[in-house]
């Protein structure tokens, strides 16, 4: 069985301080080669890049400001955003991010979020790095649509790639983000009851645009909604995936996880080379 990539989590966070270590070691006998810990904020970027130096072959790290630092840090968001970049040039991040548009709390408003947004996609096109980009839907938006905003801001910037993470749009907001050339990531919500949209959204993903996450600590799969979410979790989105899309386990295990090592620049698992999985496209 070729083992998964979960490309976004935040294992740096409190809810894994009594079993961190002994969860990440035991990744591989969960069938996952490896996890992005996504770090928000200054603070728990330094975080995430003395955890991924620990593990550095079951880990791999992500920094950037995302709505909520960028709220906190006020009048000091230029100076956090040169202190990213220093972050960025000192350890090995394989992504920056998360970053994007939050309108479901009242955070910084739309125009300044859109801002520091792009001010982060032009520091990722100077350090060559994907984005990892967070959008939410909400009232604090003032009746704007964050995907749309989203769109009009990948539109503007050309130059990035990257992935819209926990990916929660309408089948037409996938397709305006794969036609600018995005990945699509998909956790537990696709397994909740009414997220049918979502589900069609993720059958019309091209199978080298999409991934899987889990978004641990939150969003855990159905049967474990409530409880606290890992990345072992991201085989049950995986093989959801598999079954929406009719196709078999281990081509979506194949496809994801190469997409993620070639979007991420990883290493592939030893196993992936000598599968050979049923696609034609590769
Ligand atoms: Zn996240």
């Amino acid at each position: 069985m070729i083992h998964l990539i979960d490309t976004h989590c935040h294992l740096t966070g409190d809810r894994f301080s009594s079993d961190r270590d002994a969860l990440i070691q035991a990744l591989p006998d969960q069938g996952v080669w490896r996890a992005i810990t996504i770090g928000t904020g200054l603070a728990d970027a330094h975080e995430v890049a003395a955890l991924v130096a620990r593990f550095p072959e079951r880990l791999a790290g992500s920094a950037g400001l995302d709505p909520h630092s960028c709220h906190e840090a006020g009048d000091e968001f230029a100076h956090q955003l040169a202190q990213l970049e220093t972050l960025l040039q000192q350890h090995p991040f394989v992504a920056l991010g998360e970053i994007g548009l939050e309108y479901h709390h009242r955070l910084n408003p739309a125009d300044q979020q859109i801002t520091q947004f792009e001010a982060q996609l032009d520091l990722a096109v100077r350090r060559d790095l994907p984005v990892v980009i967070h959008v939410r839907e909400g009232r604090a938006g003032d009746g704007r649509d964050a995907h749309a905003d989203t769109i009009d801001v990948l539109t503007r910037n050309p130059g990035n790639r990257g992935v819209i993470h926990s990916f929660a749009g309408t089948p037409s907001h996938a397709r305006a983000y794969l036609d600018l050339g995005w990945h699509l990531s998909f956790n537990g919500m696709l397994s909740y009851k009414g997220n049918d949209l979502l589900r069609e959204a993720a059958r019309l993903t091209p199978a080298d645009r999409l991934l899987v996450e889990t978004d641990a600590p939150y969003l855990p799969p159905m049967p474990h909604r409530g409880k606290r979410c890992d990345p072992s979790m991201v085989a049950l989105t995986s093989n959801l995936l598999a079954e929406l899309r009719g196709e078999r386990d281990d081509d979506v295990r194949a496809w994801t996880t190469r997409n993620a090592c070639l979007l991420f620049r990883l290493e592939l698992p030893p196993e992936w080379a000598a599968a050979k999985p049923k696609a034609t496209q590769w």
